[in-house]
């Protein structure tokens, strides 16, 4: 069979169109992360099972893949009904909730950012290339801060740094919302500010020495808005033009439009070609929700505790379903369809993935025993892989996806007796169709997180960009004689553990605490 053409749903063409990467056979993409300040529920893994599945049809049509998936955990002022109507700082909320488990907010974002890749790796889902959390760039952020007001697409209050929405074309272009949806979703973002030129304009930076979490700016001390993080973890990874950009739903307005005004605002052109998001998933046909007790995290399902009562009876008897089974039922719906994931999927999915994993060990007995006789399986099977394949490459069809691997185990079901030769066929098909749907074998262990390496924003290397870029800007601070601003920058510095020594031959700086 000839390489099916890889095709997705563009949001921002609403058109489903071929995939053509901008790097010849390498797709190279950013997803949003989590917010890190409660386990993660069974939607947040349909949206980020999208990122995984796009992952892993471009490398079944032989393409380089790049992803990049952040780790949101500075807190920010964000509606979220699930949990805290009246838009509230998740993580500072999170803080007063439960501060006799934890130190403090760093301690609070680390115990959820260990709990979420635990979660991760028990789903099946591949390690993106990098993991960038929000907290190790917002030196970048402010760099990029700086350079909007800069350039006159920012501009400061009171209060904050704000994004001129006027200042560049086609806002709300990707969501479609007209300038009176854009100002009643904004009335819902919370940053009221009298000093704000358009209400529509959103805040890149928040003057707030109280904040749980605050750097300095050259504003003083204050934190980062959410939605300049992924433009700059972005690109900073991925350059100013990349592929595509994945996300739930609801990230369509306000976050993903406003990266999409950050992103043209500091390359000069648009950034990124395909947009990608994953439709809400519903529990029971309802929206998901604690007050009405059908909001399921991943481990309430895979591990539920002994007490937790909100866990259903036919989950808790069985002390949890099978990890894979959670990811075979999110499957069960294409991403861009509403999808209402129930008790009976969930117990279907364990029977059909309990079918995958009893056919690989009989398959695996066969090659142990590698009896003589002809491959009866191979013609059949792989046809079988061919529609699957299809299917991902048709808008990540999943459920059709689904329906053809579980032929591929009917078909070895049904072979009475296995030869080696077919065995090594049926080895092959699952091998396979496991790295396009990873549903029948586990890739890394259960609940290990993955070596925690020392991440690339940490490396040296990269620090010293970060510090040059803003010695420089510093530099220039001092020849235009802006002197508060130089100062501010190096206060910026020091907060970051950098000393800077002035030398007649320019400046000097040093780490003071060294990174492992
Ligand atoms: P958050 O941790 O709130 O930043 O969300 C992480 C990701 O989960 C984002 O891409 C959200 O759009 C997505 N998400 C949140 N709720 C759901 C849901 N019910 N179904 C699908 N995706 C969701
Ligand atoms: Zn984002």
């Amino acid at each position: 069979m000839s390489t099916p053409t890889f095709r997705l749903y563009n949001t921002l063409t609403h058109e489903t169109e071929p995939v053509e990467p901008i790097e010849d056979e390498h797709l190279r993409f950013y997803s949003c992360g989590p917010t890190v300040y409660m386990y993660a529920h069974i939607g947040n893994f349909r949206s980020f099972l999208t990122a995984d599945l796009i992952r892993r049809t471009a490398e079944a049509i032989g393409w380089d893949v790049t992803n990049v998936s952040n780790i949101t955990d500075v807190g920010h002022l964000t509606q979220d009904d699930l949990v805290d109507p009246g838009g509230e700082d998740k993580m500072q909320r999170a803080l007063e909730r439960e501060g006799e488990r934890f130190a403090n907010i760093y301690d609070l974002a680390r115990h959820y950012t260990e709990a979420f890749l635990e979660d991760w790796n028990a789903l099946n889902l591949r390690e993106p290339e990098v993991r960038p959390r929000a907290t190790e760039h917002v030196t970048d952020q402010l760099e990029a801060v700086i350079e909007l007001v800069e350039t006159g697409h920012a501009y400061t209050t009171e209060q904050g740094v704000y994004f001129s929405v006027e200042s560049v074309d086609d806002y709300g272009h990707l969501s479609g919302n007209t300038e009176a949806q854009q100002l009643e979703a904004t009335d819902r973002d919370v940053v009221e500010d009298p000093g704000k030129q358009d209400p529509r304009d959103f805040a890149l930076w928040k003057h707030d020495p109280q904040h749980l979490m605050h750097w300095h700016s050259p504003w003083g001390w204050g934190y980062p808005g959410w939605h300049i993080e992924c433009s700059v973890m972005g690109m900073q990874y991925l350059g100013d033009r990349f592929d595509l950009h994945t996300g739930g739903e609801d990230l369509i307005f306000p976050h993903h439009e406003c990266e999409i005004a950050q992103n043209q605002a500091l390359a000069g052109h648009p950034v990124i070609n395909y947009w990608a998001h994953t439709r809400f998933l519903q529990v029971e046909g309802e929206k998901m929700s604690k007050s009405t007790g059908n909001f399921y995290t991943v481990r309430d399902l895979i591990a539920p505790g002994p007490d937790d009562d909100h866990v259903p009876d036919s989950v808790q008897e069985q002390g949890g379903v099978d990890p894979l089974a959670l990811r075979y039922a999110l499957m069960q719906g294409q991403y861009r369809k509403p999808f209402n994931f129930t008790l009976d999927t969930l117990h279907t999915a364990a029977r059909h993935v309990r079918r995958y994993q009893d056919a690989a060990e009989r398959v695996d007995e066969a090659l142990e025993a590698d009896a003589a006789g002809p491959d009866d399986l191979g013609d059949r099977l792989s046809p079988i892989y061919d529609r699957t394949l299809e299917a991902m490459c048709d808008d990540l069809n999943t459920p059709a996806a689904t329906a053809a691997a579980l032929d591929g185990v009917k078909a070895i079901e049904q072979t009475d007796r296995l030869s080696g030769a077919a065995a090594r066929s049926a080895r092959d098909w699952l091998d396979r169709t496991n790295a396009l749907l990873g549903v029948i074998e586990r890739e890394h262990e259960t609940g290990e997180p993955p070596d925690d390496e020392p991440h690339a924003s940490l490396t040296p290397d990269h620090l010293s960009e970060s510090v040059d870029a803003l010695l420089e800007d510093r530099e220039a601070a001092r020849a235009d004689g802006e002197y508060a601003r130089a100062d501010a920058i190096r206060d910026t510095l020091e907060a970051l553990g950098i000393e800077v020594m002035d030398r007649p031959e320019g400046p000097e700086w040093r780490r003071k605490v060294e990174l492992e």
